[in-house]
């Protein structure tokens, strides 16, 4: 096992790795920026390097002086979290070249996942479902464009292959605005990614999103602990995740988990990754697959009693997955509530100071953050602080668990979004389950009036 792992990574994951390092007895680095300096987390770690200054350009996405400071600690692996440098095969093969470990999967498996259009192809061949759509990326010809979107049939979608954090899609509902379209996504995909292609997919109307999540080792083992459910969306961006997906029958989640494990033998994939799908009428349709850890692990790992982060490190280690997918058992319901430093219904970013913070407890409650009274939550970066995630037996018990842990939970000095959620928890369609990813955005426009 690794004596020494830097974390890449600020705020509540990387104070997460570093949980799962002590608990396995690593040594932690922390990188920080000057953002950050005084956050405990930073004091919390074994060493500590500044890495640059606030803009993350200049500090968490600066590569040289991420791989200098493992170099000056003698650290043996990095952990990139999510976000930042976590799936940038560039970041990956460095890391890997300049002799450490990169916990996460191979720059070239990055690399194929990371391009929405090799990804798909990847797991068609996989046999894994995938939304109907063109054959790879869309050709110049406006005529082969135009026969393309009749096939599949509107209203469809066109997708940057680079894209990523909901960004670099427009739909389109005839084919008058079709030509126009494509050509304004590509245009602004070249700009935003570095990749001007793009391509075609048939617009779905009312999908819910199921992700599955699964780990690998070195050895060809791969297993999936079950789906979680983040339909719940706004602007693309997750509020609210769920694990299991109420509703969707027990063997359809098993036979959709059994071909990403599968794909993930194929294709020699290692650590932790999410396969996304949109889920319609019965009919699950992989979207994209995300190749590190994600912001919404702990509802997989309080259903699951799996710690996925300290698996991750364990196989990037070498080591075998210590359990089989027969004895992957899940059990009871978990709800998440990403806890964001901003207006509850304008959203507006609400950085400051934190002038008191109390957290939740009791049965099935964890909270997952780097704050704490006094601190102050930076402006440079994402606006989620925390991440409040409960457990229990039913998805009633997490239901009421969430909202008295809501409840509780006193956050002043600063705005945050507890007051949509504490809505949210008592909202009948919310409380029935299965609301598809357009119920937010539409619950919320409803509200204004
Ligand atoms: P990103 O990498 O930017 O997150 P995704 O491909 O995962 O992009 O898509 C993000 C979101 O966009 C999905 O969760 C869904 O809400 C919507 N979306 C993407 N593709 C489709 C589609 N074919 N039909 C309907 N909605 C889609």
């Amino acid at each position: 096992m690794f004596k020494k792992i830097l974390i890449a990574n600020r705020g509540e994951i990387a104070l997460r790795v570093q949980r799962a390092c002590r608990e396995m007895g690593i040594k932690a680095v922390m990188v920080y920026s000057e953002a950050d300096r005084d956050a405990k987390y930073i004091r919390l770690a074994d060493e500590a390097v500044c890495i640059g200054p606030a803009p993350s350009a200049n500090s968490y996405l600066n590569m040289p002086a991420i791989i200098s400071a493992a170099e000056v600690t003698d650290a043996e692996a990095i952990h990139p979290g999510y976000g930042f440098l976590s799936e940038n095969a560039d970041f990956a093969e460095r890391v890997e070249r300049s002799g450490f470990t990169f916990i996460g999967p191979t720059p070239e498996s990055i690399r194929l996942m990371g391009d929405k259009v090799s990804a798909k192809q990847a797991m068609i061949r996989a046999g894994v479902p995938c939304v109907p759509g063109s054959e790879g990326a869309l050709p110049d010809d406006p005529v082969v464009i135009k026969r393309t979107a009749k096939a599949i049939g509107y209203p469809v979608i066109i997708k940057a292959a680079g894209g990523g954090g909901g960004r670099g899609m427009r739909v389109v509902h005839t084919e008058a605005a079709l030509l126009h379209a494509v050509q304004t996504t590509k245009a602004e995909a070249g700009a935003a990614f570095g990749n001007p292609e793009v391509y075609m997919e048939k617009f779905l109307q009312n999908p819910r999103h199921i992700e599955i999540q699964i780990l690998a080792d070195t050895h060809r083992n791969a297993v999936y602990l079950g789906e979680r459910d983040c339909s719940m969306q706004r602007r693309h961006q997750k509020v609210i995740e769920e694990a299991p997906a109420p509703g969707i029958p027990r063997r359809l989640i098993e036979k959709i988990g059994d071909r990403c494990a599968t794909a993930c033998r194929k294709i020699g994939y290692r650590g932790a990754g999410t396969f996304e799908f949109l889920y319609e009428n019965g009919e699950f349709y992989f979207i994209e697959m995300n190749t590190r850890v994600q912001v919404e692990h702990p509802v997989t790992e309080l259903i699951s009693g799996v710690d996925i982060v300290r698996t991750q490190i364990a196989v990037a280690a070498g080591e075998k997955l210590p359990f089989t997918q027969r004895q992957v058992q899940l059990r009871g319901h978990a709800i998440e509530c990403r806890i964001n430093a901003e207006d509850a219904y304008k959203f507006t970013p609400s950085p400051g100071r934190i002038t008191t913070w109390h957290a939740p407890g009791g049965p099935g409650v964890r909270v997952d953050s780097h704050a704490y009274t006094n601190y102050f939550v930076p402006s440079n970066y994402d606006s989620m602080i925390g991440k409040l995630i409960v457990h229990g037996d039913t998805r009633e018990q997490a239901l009421a668990r969430m909202r008295t842990a809501l409840a509780e939970t006193v956050i002043e000095g600063i705005k945050t979004n507890i007051p949509l959620h504490r809505e949210l928890m008592v909202d009948a369609n919310f409380v029935a389950g299965g609301t598809n990813i357009h119920y937010l955005e539409e619950w919320l426009s409803q509200r204004e009036r």
